[in-house]
């Protein structure tokens, strides 16, 4: 199952709903689908941009999906591909817990950090190990969860928060 939330350097956003009445920036042409280059965020029609679905890397969204102008797919495929190099490099981050003995490594930042609820377990530590290989740090101590019981409508859910410090 994927996150439900996506992390901050996402790239887009297809949900952004928003009204144009404009025209292709390249090729002049009246669009009828609102739709805007990733990049530059210049109106841009089908002909004249190219359209990626949703992309993913190791459970994580790391592109909701949209147009891209031609002028700027290499640069699109280099933030994918920055995307993709953060989430291996937060993979690596060591995380020792609130309850561990044993010796820790030395803290960079001496700062607590928290990620958001989430209502999958994995997806909260994950944004944690982003945070910490953000503020450059490889290894999180005193790591904790907490667990929240949320509700919208009828409807119960579980989210959870991951804590540490770097
Ligand atoms: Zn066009
Ligand atoms: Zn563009």
């Amino acid at each position: 199952m994927l996150p439900l939330i996506i992390p901050a350097f996402v790239l887009g956003s297809a949900a952004a709903a928003y009204i144009a009445k404009g025209k292709c920036k390249k090729c002049q042409s009246k669009l009828t689908l609102n739709e805007k280059c990733v990049i530059c965020e210049n109106e841009i029609c089908g002909d004249c941009g190219e359209y990626t679905g949703e992309i993913s890397y190791k459970n994580w969204v790391i592109f909701q999906g949209g147009r891209c102008c031609l002028d700027h797919i290499d640069k699109f495929e280099k933030q994918i591909n920055l995307s993709k190099n953060k989430i291996d490099i937060a993979d690596c981050v060591i995380l020792y817990s609130k309850n561990y003995k044993g010796k820790i490594p030395r803290h960079t930042l001496n700062k607590e950090i928290k990620s958001d609820f989430h209502k999958n377990k994995d997806s909260a530590e994950m944004e944690l190990k982003l945070l910490a290989s953000d503020n450059g740090c490889t290894s999180i101590t005193n790591v904790s969860f907490i667990k929240e019981t949320k509700s919208s409508d009828n409807y119960k859910y579980t989210v959870w928060q991951c804590y540490g410090k770097i």
